[in-house]
């Protein structure tokens, strides 16, 4: 076998630190039982262009990383090439500050947004400093008030892409624009290595203003009721959160309160008076004077809302997650909603209900399937010897909702365990059909999941 030169470092199987090189920067630490036939660190487009060149020759499929957090792995297939981008870390703005050219491995809220402050301007990105943009962005992107900016796909230049041919391309509306409309909600399915993203920014607001209201697991039924109801009247600027969750000790003076619903809103504006305005209709939940604690009005920022996420999604952990987009009857799925939310299998998992609604339209861009609320679980925890267990927490949790799923989101999916919906059947068939002509022979693996590929069906659907 002959391996080609590289500026970045290349792994094979028994090279000192393949491992490391497969699942160091692997983000949930319950990795994979795959392993790759050899890692590239691309550290240029030349990199990424002979890495495909290389898989080509050597008759191997193609898997790409840039941040390590798809939860399921997506990066780690068995038989393929794992083609890194991390090292490509370089960005600039252009000259009247309004795209931002910027590498896929770099972490959206790590690096991308600190150098954008420094600007006055902002991307917004997804809520954990450490996910790097390219899988993010690929999938759509749950960003910061995602409800009333939109997806962070939707703020996509263009691209430049390396395809299954070894040939880098440029991508937009204009140019390329099947591969552009595909980018954006291919997710883990893209069959392209993306080495840079051409991003709208913004003016940074001034404003970020918090109200936090605490409430005893037990009154989730009522919350839940009075939420669907009232939320969707809520400024477009306030990003609405519920999470069912264990407190930390030093936030309960030691005492264990048990699991608690935290409902919070955050008003991301230029002026903090108005922002408190927004926040009132939070004071409208007829069990307010049963909540075990309330703070309005705190003055937060963008980099105190990153750090708060570190603590919710510990490093080294294991990790199980999956979610469900819900539509239907209030009455029905208050309780089911309920139930996920209390019966928390330990003190590190949480659940969450991000609210969406009113929902804004989607640019034509292959990601479609969204719904006005999103209900997901993220299980956390550290010995191995719990997996089974989580992992069937977790997937029941997200089956009782079932007959009030329409879909899923993949940034919190794993095909390989749960291939429900994530996109409309006309979009499905357009991108299986320019994935056909941007690669013909279906070098990037693509879609995990224990069959022959994904079918884009709820299966409780169609049984
Ligand atoms: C702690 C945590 C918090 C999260 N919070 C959010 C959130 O707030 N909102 C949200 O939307 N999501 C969130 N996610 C999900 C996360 O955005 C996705 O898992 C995303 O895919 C991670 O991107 P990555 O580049 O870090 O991951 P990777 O695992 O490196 O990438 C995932 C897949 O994307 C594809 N891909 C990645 N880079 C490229 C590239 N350059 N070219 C072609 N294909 C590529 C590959 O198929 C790869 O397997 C969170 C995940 C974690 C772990």
């Amino acid at each position: 076998m002959r391996t080609p030169s590289f500026a970045g470092d290349v792994w094979l199987p028994g090279d000192p630190g393949f491992e490391d090189a497969v699942f160091g920067r692997q983000f949930n630490r319950r990795v994979p039982d795959r392993l790759p036939t050899a890692v590239v660190a691309a550290a240029s487009n030349d990199d990424v262009a002979a890495a495909v060149r290389w898989a080509r020759e050597e008759g191997w499929r193609i898997a790409v990383r840039s941040g390590g957090h798809s939860w399921a792995g997506y990066s780690i297939q068995e038989g393929a090439l794992l083609i890194d981008t991390y090292p490509m870390q370089d960005m600039e703005l252009n000259e009247d500050r309004t795209i931002l050219r910027a590498r896929p491995g770099i972490r959206g809220g790590e690096t991308l947004n600190p150098f954008l402050g420094e600007h006055g301007l902002i991307f917004f990105g997804g809520h954990c400093p450490t996910v790097c943009i390219g899988g993010y962005l690929l999938q759509g992107g749950q960003g910061w008030n995602c409800r009333g900016v939109g997806w962070s796909a939707e703020f996509i230049e263009s691209i430049d892409v390396v395809t299954a041919d070894g040939d880098l391309v440029h991508a937009s509306t204009e140019e390329n624009a099947d591969l552009f409309w595909a980018a954006r909600g291919a997710g883990a399915g893209f069959f392209g290595v993306v080495v840079n993203f051409y991003l709208r920014v913004h003016p940074r607001p001034k404003a970020w203003v918090r109200n936090v209201y605490v409430y005893p697991i037990s009154l989730t039924p009522e919350i839940f009721r009075w939420a669907y109801d009232t939320f969707t009247d809520v400024d477009s600027r306030v990003e609405i959160v519920i999470v069912g969750q264990h407190l930390p000790p030093e936030q309960t003076g030691g005492v264990d309160v048990g699991p608690v619903a935290m409902v919070s809103g955050v008003a991301i504006v230029d002026d903090a008076e108005e922002g408190a305005r927004l926040l009132e209709p939070f004071d409208t939940c007829p069990v307010l004077d049963q909540a075990i604690a309330v703070e309005r009005h705190i003055p937060t920022s963008l980099a105190k809302e990153l750090e708060m996420q570190y603590q919710q999604n510990p490093e080294g952990h294991r990790y199980y997650v999956n979610n469900a987009w819900l539509q239907g009857d209030r009455e029905d799925f208050a309780d089911a909603f309920a139930r996920a939310f209390s019966e928390l299998p330990n003190r590190k998992t949480f659940t969450l209900w991000y609210h969406q609604a009113p929902l804004p339209p989607i640019s034509d861009m292959a990601f479609d399937l969204q719904s006005e609320i999103y209900f997901s679980a993220y299980t956390v925890w550290e010995d191995e010897a719990d997996d089974d267990r989580m992992i069937a927490w977790t997937t029941d949790a997200v089956t009782q909702m079932e007959p009030w799923t329409v879909g899923q989101y993949i940034g919190d999916s794993d095909f390989g365990r749960r291939p429900v919906k994530f996109m409309s059947d006309e979009h499905f068939a357009r991108l299986r059909t320019i994935a056909g002509t941007w690669d013909p022979q279906g070098v990037f693996v693509g879609y995990l999941s224990d069959t022959e590929g994904l079918t884009n069906v709820n299966t409780w659907e169609t049984a």
